[in-house]
């Protein structure tokens, strides 16, 4: 297939590499020189604007930073330059509205369009072992899963365009409730003189069991290996906990859905980004209890 791939950053540049490695001809895309040369070398063929790049495609791929910049890419340089017909898929994690909005307008200009975010970070997309949440219509879906199955472990159909999104910013917004709640209570069990590693050995086969405690613990030396025992660098930033807080808030409002525990993650979040943090695993929240 012909695959368009724009936005080769830290994500979109392994996601692309693996679409090559399955057999695709990947026309890659992104502001980024150092990102293009990447790109490259992985085995893309590179162009110098989005409507060169979605020239004679079967699908455009994006991975980009935000709502707005998806928004503007789709609106001015894909619709009405990619060949009708062709699929769209964009895995960037954004708000659910500009997902609906950005996909209706592709349907109604005759693509095909499907939203899906996913889960896994950096290691993951270079592994091509993503889980991708997809919204969007059955027809849509069954074209997209045989494109992003090349780049995952897991593709599921969450439902209705919007839908991965929403799945996407519940998802994150639990994640990031379990995992300063497994900070509260590390710090709080250490200063009550229990052994950390006591406690991971009680707690993990106990009630208090989540995903931050047993496959990601924040304390060093506990659990399994994990950005904690390397300093808390590499993982998942601070700063993109932070965004997915941020885009959970909007959507709860758009919803009017009570997020009280959302509400004080983000504001957390918010202010350990604020001290200089944001590059920081977000486990390394643990340092502020
Ligand atoms: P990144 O900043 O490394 O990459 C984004 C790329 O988009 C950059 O190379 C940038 O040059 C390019 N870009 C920006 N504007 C562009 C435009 N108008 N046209 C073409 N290219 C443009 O970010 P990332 O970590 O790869 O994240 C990408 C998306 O994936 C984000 O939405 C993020 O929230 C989501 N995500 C990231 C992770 C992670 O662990 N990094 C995990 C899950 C989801």
């Amino acid at each position: 297939m012909k695959i368009a791939f724009i936005g080769l950053g830290n994500m979109g540049g392994g996601m692309a590499a693996n679409l090559v490695k399955a057999g695709h001809q990947v026309r890659a895309f992104d502001l980024a020189e150092e990102a293009l040369a990447r790109a490259k070398a992985n085995g893309c063929e590179t162009f110098s604007t989005v409507q060169e790049a979605v020239q004679g495609v079967d699908a455009v791929v994006s991975m980009l930073p935000n709502g707005g910049i998806v928004d503007a890419v789709y609106g001015k340089d894909v619709i009405g330059h990619a060949p009708a017909g062709a699929l769209f898929l964009d895995c960037s994690t954004i708000d659910v509205a500009t997902a609906r909005s950005v996909g209706e307008a592709a349907i109604a200009a005759g693509y095909a369009a499907v939203d899906a975010p996913v889960s896994g970070g950096i290691a993951a997309a270079n592994a091509g072992t993503l889980t991708f949440m997809v919204g969007g219509t059955d027809a849509a879906f069954a074209k997209a899963e045989p494109i992003l199955a090349a780049m995952g472990k897991a593709v599921i159909h969450a439902g209705d365009l919007g839908a991965g999104q929403a799945a996407k910013v519940c998802n994150n917004m639990l994640l990031g409730i379990h995992m300063i709640g497994t900070c509260e209570a590390f710090a709080m069990a250490q200063k009550l003189g229990l052994d950390p590693q006591k406690f991971y050995d009680i707690a993990s086969v106990s009630s208090g069991q989540c995903w931050s405690m047993t496959s990601y613990c924040p304390v060093p030396g506990v659990g399994p290996q994990s950005p904690s025992d390397n300093d808390y660098q590499g993982g998942f930033a601070s700063a993109l906990m932070l965004k997915d807080l941020k885009l959970a808030m909007e959507a709860a409002e758009t919803a009017g859905s009570k997020v009280p525990m959302g509400q004080r993650a983000k504001e957390l979040y918010e202010g350990f980004v604020a001290a200089s943090n944001g590059g920081l695993d977000f486990s390394a929240i643990i340092k502020t209890l």
